[in-house]
């Protein structure tokens, strides 16, 4: 097998967070580019994303009021049905507490980020400006979060990939989205929020200087880990059997299980 050392100069959040997982998932997914089999929650989450990003293009807003019908199917499937009611009475809820349409209607969605000095690429849901003139990253998430008072760890990593990406990404603030062109810089991300439309449950928080700070630590390891293993996979010195490391539990949930000598150990 060829293996385009270029391939992985640009590491995508999914990537980075696979091979901190598993490093041999990794190496299934992107380096053997056997694709992972499509599950429900995988499923779910694509239906959904496709009808939020096009939501903001369809609803209205006049005197103050969100004009969208909610009484609609608008996915044949029942439960993604119900999580985009979900989401139309939620984001009718959200502009009740807006003081201006501006600060309903997000900035940028589904907006693709490649930054080649920071080796990051990744395409970033949805950027919200905040009444005091700072941003939220806000990312959709289809799973449970019943009971949970704060973002989990593992999100807040994401968050954290996303913020460190786009500032990191050197644009004037016009090219990252027209709405931003006022701006002569980038506003600074200081909150990440995750909704889910399955409970219709938003968690919030500021982003903390020491998650920022282990995330780049973690970034840089990974990036070491992935060149080395690249490398001596290319080099013939290792192979994924005997090298690449595997990590336990998640194996239950793995698409790899059947293929995977690591799953067995
Ligand atoms: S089955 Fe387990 S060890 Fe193998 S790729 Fe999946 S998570 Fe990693």
């Amino acid at each position: 097998m060829t293996i385009d050392p270029d391939k992985f100069k640009l590491i995508s959040k999914s990537q980075f967070g696979q091979f901190k997982n598993c490093p041999r998932g990794f190496y299934y997914q992107y380096v053997k580019k056997i694709p992972q089999q499509m599950n429900r929650a995988m499923y779910v989450g694509i239906r959904f994303h496709a009808f939020s990003n096009q939501f903001f293009d369809l609803v209205k807003v006049k005197d103050g009021e969100m004009l969208f019908p909610r009484d609609k199917d608008f996915d044949s499937d029942p439960e993604i049905n119900d999580m985009i009611g979900n989401f139309i009475d939620f984001e009718r809820k959200f502009l009740e507490t807006c003081s201006d349409t501006k600060y309903f209607y997000p900035l940028a969605r589904e907006i693709r980020f490649d930054v080649k000095h920071a080796r990051m690429k990744g395409i970033v849901d949805r950027i919200d400006l905040n009444e005091d003139g700072t941003l939220t990253l806000v990312e959709y998430k289809t799973g449970s979060y019943e009971g949970k008072k704060e973002i989990p760890s593992y999100l807040r990593q994401e968050h954290t990939f996303y913020k460190v990406l786009i500032e990191s990404c050197g644009l004037p603030p016009g090219d990252i989205s027209p709405r931003l062109k006022d701006f002569s810089v980038l506003p600074e991300i200081t909150h990440m929020v995750v909704y889910s439309p399955k409970e219709s449950i938003a968690l919030a928080e500021p982003f903390k200087k020491r998650t920022i700070t282990a995330f780049h630590k973690r970034f840089e390891e990974v990036l070491v880990q992935i060149d080395q293993n690249i490398k001596e996979t290319i080099e013939g010195e290792i192979s994924v059997d005997d090298i690449w490391p595997a990590n336990g539990y998640l194996c239950n949930y793995c698409s790899y299980f059947g293929i995977c000598k690591g799953a067995e150990q």
